[in-house]
């Protein structure tokens, strides 16, 4: 199968994300975690690969994503999506920028859009200004980002010091009368040499209109919002064809296992509320670092596959620093890691089907233990955390990899109690 879309995301997190927005219209949606060395015969007709490339060196940066665009192409895509953060996270030197510029060039575009709205999460765009809920993005938490502070709200003034070609706007008044008004614009901005363009939205349907304007264009960047109708939109003028379009789910073994190393306040709600029903087994940093992993791990091969059982190191910030204080941070943290991740393998020989973990920095632990580089994105269990398919040992398993505040309270339910489709 030929792949249409190639996608890049900045963050594995933004990558899931944009990945569930596609999956959302029902077409095979494929997420690497990094650039693969090869390119199998049976790419998906949206691949999105993610990198950890948001706050590298721009130099590093812009390596990697011409890697991955290197690899996107020899799948058969034509098409292709630049997809940051909807708070457009950067520095004054990059890495939006550069890595839009270095794409357009291998690409050989001469023109892009920049759209990380996301209404429906309270990122709005207009007059070329973000904006977090009410407040412009530099009032809003992002001005004290460690890593990336955003002491400007205006993404001209942003992007410009980032990029050689000029920038411009396609403002809401613009958006609000439609696809055909917003093609013109962009075509007299193009005349006038303008390569960047900026375009404001605040509403979904703002969305549909820039989607449905910008379909053909070769190089799109932004969020995750943006390119949610790009699929139906392509399936309606027949650039993605029915084959390409459907996807088959494979049989999956009964039983699963919920493993849970994030300590947020939200995934304490959600473990507590399923521990009401469930049998679990609660890991101490402590013991660990004296006993390893061993209790643990015979505790779960005593379980009946059936048992749906959680294990869990998701403790209040009290119990988390009295660990730390005594292991050390780093410390702490990685025997936890390394334990789900032995008991995750321990799962897969037990022929458990259907895994949930629960961390972001647990979930890279456990992906790699299980040597899972790809994953086929299904169903939403709630928004941003997907269901998807995957290959451990030759066998087809089901991970749902939810990173801290994600989900309600029933997370755990919700994701059990789905239909894998
Ligand atoms: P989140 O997505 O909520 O940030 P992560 O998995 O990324 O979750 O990070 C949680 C980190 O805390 C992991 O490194 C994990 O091993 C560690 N951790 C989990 N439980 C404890 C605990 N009880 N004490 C100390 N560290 C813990």
């Amino acid at each position: 199968m030929t792949t249409l879309l190639g996608c890049i995301a900045d963050d594995f997190t933004g990558a899931t994300d944009l990945a569930g927005m596609l999956a959302r219209s029902g077409v095979p949606v494929s997420l690497r975690i990094g650039v693969p060395d090869k390119v199998p015969d049976n790419t998906a007709a949206f691949e999105v690969i993610a990198l950890k490339s948001r706050t590298e060196p721009v130099d590093v940066a812009v390596a990697e994503c011409r890697k991955a665009l290197a690899w996107l192409q020899a799948a058969g895509a034509t098409r292709f999506f630049w997809k940051y953060c909807s708070t457009f996270d950067s520095t004054p030197q990059g890495n939006i920028g550069p890595v839009a510029e270095a794409l357009m060039a291998d690409i050989g575009t001469d023109q892009t859009i920049y759209c990380p709205a996301f209404p429906e999460n309270g990122r709005a765009i207009f007059m070329g200004n973000l904006f977090v809920g009410a407040q412009p993005l530099h009032e809003s938490p992002m001005k004290d980002h460690p890593l990336t502070p955003m002491t400007d709200a205006n993404l001209m003034r942003l992007l410009e010091p980032q990029v050689t070609k000029p920038v411009g706007l396609a403002n809401r008044l613009t958006v609000a009368r439609g696809a055909a008004a917003l093609r013109t614009r962009l075509d007299d901005l193009r005349a006038q040499g303008v390569a960047h363009v900026i375009v404001d939205a605040v509403a979904d349907e703002d969305l549909h209109v820039i989607a449905e304007a910008c379909q053909n264009m070769a190089l799109l960047t932004g969020g995750s919002a943006v390119a949610m109708p790009l699929p139906m939109l392509w399936l309606k003028d027949g650039t993605l064809t029915a084959s390409q379009a459907s996807r088959t789910v494979p049989d999956i073994d009964s039983g699963a296992i919920v493993l849970s190393g994030s300590c947020s306040a939200m995934t304490r709600a959600q473990v507590a509320h399923y521990l009401q029903n469930a049998t679990g087994y609660l890991l101490d940093p402590r013991v660990l670092a004296k006993d390893g992993p061993q209790a643990a791990l015979d505790w779960l091969a005593a379980q009946p596959i059936t048992a749906n059982p959680i294990i869990y190191a998701t403790a209040d910030p009290a119990e988390v620093k009295a660990s730390q204080a005594a292991l050390g941070v780093a410390q702490a943290g990685s025997v936890v890691e390394n334990a789900l991740a032995q008991l995750a393998l321990q799962a897969r020989t037990m022929g458990i089907g259907r895994f949930v973990v629960a961390g972001g920095e647990t979930s890279g632990a456990v992906t790699r233990a299980l040597g899972v580089a790809q994953l086929d994105v299904r169903c939403e269990i709630a928004p941003g955390v997907p269901w998807t398919f995957c290959q451990t040992d030759g066998r087809d398993i089901a991970l749902a990899l939810k990173s801290g505040n994600f989900g309600a309270a029933t997370f755990f339910e919700d994701a059990l109690e789905m239909e894998l489709k």
